[in-house]
């Protein structure tokens, strides 16, 4: 058994902090939303008054935030975690940023002697609540082979990718592709059915042909095509369109300083825009498929 402290109990945080309870961990738990802690209190975890007492007697901690912002507020200043840990404590920041805080926070871990990872995650909240993600991690192989051991509570795929920021640019390219074929996958299924198909019919066919990918076998885009998707669930989330549009924009801003050309992951990130530009942004991100339905 750990002394684990988790922060950021939102859509992912919150079942990825029910499965380290379900594996017998001593569990800490703290999010700036009171009620995003109850549930986890009522399976065992106790619930700090502040992301520093959370921290105060832990092994390991695992935050997962919305943006580098949020990051870099929470660690680093004198009143940031980095500052309040004590010796030996293991971070993971499992949040999709952008590589240089990853880098700059993993940095500023190292120079007083922590280990700290970027480990953001792959999966989505299916994934999260089954135990199933796939994490890519940037640090040290020494934070690696401690990280490994919390992470398999959690996750079934862990990778190391690199030093500070590496997860974070896996998770960066990984992304952009995932917003690609889900607004493809989208189109498709509109496209079927604007010609009669139904789309159980046509997505059934696809998974079984070149067309394949994760969004049609995962997160079927259509309306009652797969009922545990948040397609089924009135667009839900699942994953906020709002935080695929920041992922796009980490991608862009990156493919500009290594003047890489990403056409593909700039369309998507345009469509996404224009999307959450809507009033949109909280709904899931395979909501998208509407914007070929109006
Ligand atoms: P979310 O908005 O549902 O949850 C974020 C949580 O962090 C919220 O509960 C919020 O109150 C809390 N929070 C913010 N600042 C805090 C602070 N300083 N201290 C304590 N709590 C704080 O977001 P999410 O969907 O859980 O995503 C979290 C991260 O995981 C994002 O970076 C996202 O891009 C990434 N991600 C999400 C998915 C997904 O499917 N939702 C999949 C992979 C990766």
């Amino acid at each position: 058994m750990t002394k684990i402290a988790f922060i950021g109990l939102g859509n992912m945080g919150g079942p990825m902090a029910a499965n380290l309870i379900k594996a017998g961990h001593q569990v800490t738990v703290f999010d700036l939303v009171a009620a995003a802690m109850q549930d986890r209190v009522a399976e065992g975890a106790a619930a700090a008054d502040s992301a520093v007492a959370a921290i105060a007697d832990a092994d390991a901690v695992v935050t997962m935030l919305p943006a580098g912002v949020h990051v870099a507020d929470l660690y680093l200043g004198e009143s940031g975690l980095l500052a309040h840990a004590k010796a030996d404590t293991l971070f993971l920041d499992c949040s999709t940023i952008d590589a240089e805080t990853a880098c700059r926070v993993g940095q500023a871990a190292s120079d007083i002697g922590l280990e700290m990872l970027d480990a953001p995650v792959s999966g989505g909240v299916k994934a999260a609540a089954a135990g199933t993600l796939a994490f890519m991690c940037g640090g040290s192989a020494a934070g690696f082979a401690r990280a490994e051991k919390v992470l398999a509570d959690m996750g079934k795929k862990i990778f190391h990718a690199g030093d500070h920021g590496a997860g974070q640019i896996a998770k960066m390219c990984n992304n952009m592709l995932l917003a690609v074929h889900m607004i493809g996958t989208a189109e498709a299924l509109q496209l079927g059915v604007k010609n009669g198909l139904d789309p159980q019919v046509l997505s059934e066919i696809m998974k079984n042909s070149s067309g394949d990918n994760w969004s049609l076998q995962n997160y079927n885009p259509y309306p009652g095509v797969m009922p545990e998707a948040p397609a089924s669930n009135d667009y839900h989330p699942g994953f906020m369109a709002q935080l695929m549009l920041k992922d796009l924009g980490l991608a862009m801003e990156n493919s500009l300083k290594t003047q890489s050309a990403v056409p593909m992951g700039a369309l998507a990130r345009s469509l996404y825009a224009s999307f959450a530009g809507k009033g949109n942004g909280p709904r899931d991100f395979s909501a998208i498929i509407e914007l070929f339905q109006e």
